[in-house]
């Protein structure tokens, strides 16, 4: 008798620990009752009051203001040394991963490469469910910048994410299975666009927005009623044909700033990250892209600002019906987009406190904007440029002589199209006050030639044919910038910034070996955390940017990380995947590994994942007998076709391989691989309806004489190939 009481009191302790009473009902966490339980709380007044405790992460910015700023306290510089591993899940991809995960008690959410969303269990790091939507590889051709997403959306039990092939798809949260899906885009001319941002809940809609304007699109937001899919409201950032009638009114005051036939080539200003919901004046801003194509004098010939594009619009949620905007950079001509994120705060300045957003976009300023009207208060330069000075009193700013690149020479302009900072959040803490920036430094080259001005076919592909304003030829006359601060030409570097947005200025910087390094998150406990391009997830002092605390997660990263409470205990989370626009190219790491979900806790006490031995790979040995003329015209094929996911060839590999560096099998089977998709389900698209096997043979060609040079002769490579590209350009004017 005494052995069955005493086993009752264990199976009782046991169901203690096991099953939790909410409201009459038992169940067990991780269980689909508690998913559901949980998931389904998440409506717009819990949206509203995300602020009120920061136990759970249920939005893509933490809160409505996005300011990545977490209250919780428990992991703190005292004890961060006992930060340690909890889990790490492998999910069996080399692709980019850029996910903010949303956690409700311990339940996560994330997508991977190609769209693809898993559920985890926070508590043991296991995998509940997985949603794949099955994206077409050759999608992979019509993408700017890697097969990536930044997040999901958490709404009444729904999960909501944007596909890469334009869809907007609601799951059960409890089982991954559909529950609606919407097409955003048009079946016309839907390959222009792709969708890699989160989608954010505002009032019952879902609102996202799309890439693309690197492929003609024309840039839009729309609201979608996020329990049925139903349209509510679109609102297009960029006029289109004038003879038309205009989809809102305020378009034709736009249209006013665009000259020349502008439509026909789409204009571009999508908006493909930051929307931001204003919870206090009930505004909600977008961040515009650049245009189509890069350079005005294409675009709009005869000049003009061309509204909305590199602009921060603000509209009223429940129509989407114009408000304000604030212009960042007029006229842009350099890819400068305004789509960087968006971080709502209240900041005292000259003793009255104002309204404010705050923003650092592509072209080296940091903006603080009155978010009641859209007026500048204040904007400085955040990183080095050189293609403005200052702003003016009107808030525009004061270009450089020569900045619009005009005069038939390659300029090396900073910065540059890769922005000062792109779209890696930013966090801003109220306990420093100051906003975390990861910024890029790096010059890019611009060119223009009047005579010259290649109109890109209907369909480009990912090669750069949408923007005649990369030059590919070695031979042309360039300007240098001397000063010691500009970023020497081909070199890139990354800062992490801590500026204070009340004075505008850096208040402390750390330089980074790569440009491309993770987004932001701080804590009141004056933390700051940031996966780096060289495979580190680093804590430090948010004050002075000191390193407390580092853990080795094997490959660069892209993502921000998030914190939560899992039953009390404070959980960090990042996600590890190399890739991503600059990632494809290349990497600081000697190896990429399997993308990998890391979460830690004080005394955590999981293994890390296998590290595999770094990869030394060489030049191939293959030789090639090719005439100059082959080569030249490889050359121009591979500019064409190939360089938009493989880059410049002897760069080093990232996510994508480097092609002088194949296996001697990738060689041989060269055209199964291009024009018969054998590569496909690693993302490799088809090639057959773009390019002959004659045209296989000059890329092969090119390859080969590449990998050659680069291994006999490195500082002879750039002349060699400058006197090619010569040949080449009068071959293809012979004909
Ligand atoms: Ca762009």
């Amino acid at each position: 008798m005494k052995n069955y009481l005493f086993q009752l009191v264990i199976f009782s302790l046991l169901l203690l620990g096991l099953y939790q009473c909410k409201s009459g009902e038992t169940y067990k966490k991780g269980s689909k009752e508690h998913i559901r339980n949980v998931t389904i709380k998440i409506d717009d007044n819990a949206l509203l009051e995300a602020d009120k405790d920061h136990k759970d992460w249920i939005t893509y910015g933490l809160n409505y203001s996005e300011d990545r700023y977490s209250e919780l306290k428990e992991i703190n510089k005292k004890n961060i040394d006992k930060l340690s591993l909890h889990w790490a899940i492998q999910l069996g991809t080399k692709r980019g991963i850029q996910a903010t995960p949303i956690v409700v008690d311990g339940i996560m959410f994330f997508t991977g490469p190609w769209s693809t969303v898993y559920a985890v269990d926070a508590r043991k790091g296991s995998i509940i469910w997985k949603y794949d939507p099955e994206v077409p590889y050759e999608k992979a051709l019509n993408l700017c910048c890697g097969v990536v997403n930044r997040g999901v959306a958490l709404y009444k039990g729904a999960i909501i994410l944007g596909t890469l092939d334009g869809r907007l798809i609601s799951l059960d949260a409890v089982n991954g299975t559909l529950k609606w899906s919407v097409m955003t885009v048009s079946d016309k001319d839907g390959y222009r666009y792709s969708i890699t941002g989160a989608p954010r809940i505002v009032k019952g809609n879902v609102i996202i927005g799309n890439g693309g304007a690197e492929f003609k699109a024309r840039g839009y937001v729309t609201a979608y009623n996020a329990e049925t899919g139903e349209k509510a409201w679109r609102f297009y950032t960029v006029p289109g044909n004038p003879n038309n009638p205009y989809e809102h009114p305020d378009l034709e005051t736009a249209a006013n700033t665009w000259t020349g036939e502008w439509w026909k080539q789409g204009g571009g200003g999508t908006v493909w990250d930051a929307i931001v919901y204003d919870q206090e004046l009930d505004q909600l801003y977008i961040g515009v892209g650049n245009g189509t194509h890069w350079d005005r004098k294409i675009r709009s010939p005869e000049g003009g600002d061309n509204l909305y594009l590199s602009s921060i619009v603000a509209l009223n949620p429940d129509d989407g019906s114009y408000l304000w905007h604030y212009q960042t950079t007029p006229g842009d001509t350099w890819d400068y987009t305004a789509t960087q994120p968006i971080i709502l705060t209240d900041l005292s300045i000259d003793k009255t406190t104002k309204k404010v957003l705050i923003q650092a976009p592509k072209n080296g300023f940091f903006y603080v904007i009155d978010r009641t009207n859209g007026e500048l208060v204040s904007a400085q330069a955040y990183t080095y440029m050189n293609w403005a000075k200052g702003i003016d009193n009107n808030g525009r700013p004061i270009e450089v002589e020569g900045a619009r690149y005009d005069d038939k020479k390659v300029h090396w302009i900073t910065p540059s199209s890769h922005g000062g900072h792109n779209w890696h959040p930013m966090s801003y803490s109220h306990n420093t006050g100051y906003v975390y920036i990861p910024s890029l430094k790096r010059s890019g080259k611009y060119y223009y030639d009047p005579e010259k001005v290649f109109v890109s076919p209907d369909r480009p592909s990912s090669g750069m044919g949408y923007n005649t304003s990369i030059p590919s030829k070695l031979y042309l006359p360039t300007v240098y910038d001397q000063h010691p601060d500009a970023p020497k030409p081909g070199t890139s570097k990354g800062r992490l910034i801590a500026w204070d947005p009340v004075r505008q200025k850096e208040v402390w910087g750390i330089d980074q070996v790569f440009h491309y390094n993770g987004g932001l998150l701080s804590t009141a406990t004056n933390l700051l955390f940031q996966g780096d391009a060289e495979g580190n997830f680093i804590a430090r002092d948010a004050e002075c940017g000191k390193e407390l605390w580092r853990f080795d997660v094997r490959s660069g990263v892209n993502a921000p990380p998030i914190t939560y409470l899992v039953d009390g205990e404070q959980y960090i989370t990042i996600a590890v995947g190399w890739g991503g626009a600059q990632g494809q190219g290349a990497k600081v790491v000697d190896r990429i590994h399997p993308g990998t979900i890391y979460t830690f806790k004080l005394n955590g006490n999981a293994s890390p994942p296998k590290k595999f031995p770094s990869l030394k790979k060489q030049y191939t040995l293959l030789e090639t007998e090719d005439t100059p003329i082959t080569i030249g015209k490889g050359y121009n094929l591979f500019q064409k076709n190939c360089s938009g996911c493989h880059f410049g060839t002897g760069s080093g590999s990232g996510s994508i391989p480097d092609l002088t560096m194949s296996q001697d099998r990738i060689y041989e089977n060269y055209d199964e691989i291009i024009l018969g998709g054998k590569l496909a389900s690693q993302g490799m698209p088809n090639f057959k309806n773009k390019l002959t096997k004659n045209d296989v043979d000059n890329i092969k060609a090119y390859i080969l004489f590449t990998a050659k040079s680069l291994r006999e002769n490195p500082m002879q490579y750039r002349e060699t190939l400058t006197n090619y590209q010569e040949i080449a350009d009068q071959v293809k004017r012979l004909k």
